[in-house]
């Protein structure tokens, strides 16, 4: 008989049958398959036959995520990575090489700035931006050089938006691609493939996952646009894990509950605060002074618009910073999408890449306060930002 040691290796390593299927998805916290021969091992390396070899490449979990994702954003085929950026990376590493050119919007996620000045520009990739809310700004910024153009559904801060449909058709006459950051909407606002996206991202670490409890991020697209991201998503080891997939999809069940919720929320605190002492603007395209209300009337579900708010407190940027020190019931964090309502200061945090040229020329003032419209009771979401605004405002 084998030794203890041998017989407790084994002893816990059986998986159960299982003749009823859990009502949830199990995670699969494990790094590696058993395979029955070298060629099935090396096929499944290689896509070429279904089925895990190692959880870098592939896992059930994450496959159940990348089925759910694909189904409800429409798309042939989803990879999940490690975080939004990982997704980011690995769709636009894909699209460009040395020499190319990325559009990108003047007001994008201050992560995409960071990609583009540690990682693309070693590499040769130059980024150029654009007002992405004007679809002639972008066909005049697309030149020989231009792969791809990126955009947001909802941009991060400033809720600008694009005309994702009007873009991809004068990007795709030329020849260049386009990709939206679709994580601000999620797959229950929109839908961008629809609208003639090649590819779509979400950091899943938001809505998706919806508790700020995980880190996540997907790509999502046609089979072949999904499979040229997943292999740098591999090689470069930005792989999701299997508990925070599991987290995504649990999340996933009430995502259409909380965006409904989120929309109402934002819109009632919208409303409130545009006519609030301490306050002089509040960006949300729920509500008609929104730049592009029409837009998102069209492109977001039932005239829903999400949770995401800026507002600008009289006073400037100490009068930012004054009103996150003056929440009791909102939270000085960054990241959004969650149950909490979050409140950052996007010139000294997400975007502290910019200079105060770069921010006002992305309509985004040293002032500006990005609100997460979290799933509290409206009333008292109202009180506690018109008592920081009123205490902040100069
Ligand atoms: C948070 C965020 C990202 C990056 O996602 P991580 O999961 O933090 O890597 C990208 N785009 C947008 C719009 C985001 O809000």
């Amino acid at each position: 008989m084998p030794g203890f040691a041998t017989r407790a290796i084994k002893a816990a390593s059986r998986v159960p049958a299982a003749p009823q299927a859990p009502v949830n998805v199990p995670i699969y916290q494990t790094s590696t398959f058993e395979v029955g021969s070298a060629l099935e091992l090396a096929e499944l390396l290689e896509f070429a036959r279904p089925g895990h070899s190692y959880s870098r490449y592939s896992n059930p979990t994450h496959a159940a995520l990348e089925d759910a994702l694909a189904e409800l954003e429409g798309a042939e085929a989803c990879h999940v990575a490690a975080s939004g950026m990982a997704a980011i990376h690995g769709v636009v590493l894909s699209f460009l090489r040395t020499g190319d050119d990325l559009v990108v919007p003047r007001a994008v996620y201050g992560g995409v700035i960071g990609l583009a000045r540690s990682v693309l520009a070693r590499a040769g990739i130059t980024a150029t931006p654009v007002d992405t809310t004007d679809p002639e700004a972008v066909g005049a910024a697309i030149g020989e050089r231009t792969r791809l153009v990126w955009l947001e559904t909802i941009s991060n801060p400033t809720t600008a938006m694009a005309d994702i449909a009007a873009i991809a058709e004068l990007a795709h006459e030329r020849g260049v691609a386009v990709a939206v950051d679709n994580t601000f909407a999620s797959p229950f606002l929109c839908n961008p493939l629809a609208l003639g996206a090649d590819a779509v991202v979400h950091s899943t670490t938001k809505y998706v996952g919806g508790h700020s409890d995980l880190t996540g991020g997907a790509i999502l697209g046609s089979s072949e646009v999904v499979n040229g991201a997943r292999e740098i998503v591999i090689n470069a080891g930005g792989n999701a894990a299997p508990l925070e997939a599991f987290l995504a999809l649990r999340g996933l069940k009430t995502l259409a509950l909380r965006m409904v919720r989120h929309s109402s929320n934002a819109l009632a605190v919208g409303q409130a605060l545009e006519t609030a002492p301490g306050v002089s603007a509040v960006l949300y395209p729920g509500l008609a002074s929104h730049p592009q209300h029409a837009l998102a009337v069209r492109t977001l579900r039932d005239g829903m618009a999400g949770g995401m708010l800026a507002l600008e407190v009289s006073g400037g940027r100490a009068a930012g910073e004054r009103f996150l020190d003056l929440l009791r019931v909102a939270v000085h964090a960054t990241s959004l999408g969650s149950v909490e309502t979050l409140c950052s200061h996007p010139a000294s945090s997400s975007h502290r890449q910019m200079s105060d040229d770069d921010l006002a020329s992305a309509g985004l003032s040293p002032g500006m306060i990005r609100i997460s419209i979290g799933l509290e009771d409206p009333d008292d979401l109202v009180a506690d930002l018109a008592n920081a605004a009123a205490g902040a405002a100069t």
